[in-house]
């Protein structure tokens, strides 16, 4: 749990993982459809309206950074999250940063900074 101290480098590199991991649309979406339970392939791709070949990159992908669990009933892989609770937790962190943001631009209008 972050308590604000300095994080390790791998720390860090663990982060960047599963941000890198979750910066993709589609697999937010089908992050969202796994938050309501466990999903094939094909059920995914019913689901959301990917094309097959792009539904499993994904879900490869998102099992890779250890985002999603999987198990075999006769000849099918059900996807799951691996970690339900904690994934919702980080949606749900993401959504109030966006409330606050939101209220943040409504009640101050702050100007844009450049870097340059
Ligand atoms: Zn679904």
């Amino acid at each position: 749990m972050y308590m604000g101290e300095e994080t390790s480098l791998e720390e860090r590199e663990n982060w960047v993982t599963l941000f890198k991991s979750l910066a993709d649309g589609h697999r937010l979406q089908i992050i969202q459809h796994l938050l309501l339970g466990e999903h094939r392939v094909t059920d995914l791709v019913e689901h959301v309206g990917l094309a097959q070949s792009t539904v499993s990159t994904h879900v490869a992908s998102l099992r890779k950074s250890g985002l999603l669990a999987s198990h075999t009933h006769g000849r099918a892989t059900y996807y799951t999250l691996a970690y339900p609770e904690e994934t919702k937790a980080l949606l749900t962190a993401a959504k109030a940063f966006f409330d606050g943001t939101e209220k943040l631009r409504q009640t101050s209008q702050p100007e844009s900074t450049s870097h340059d």
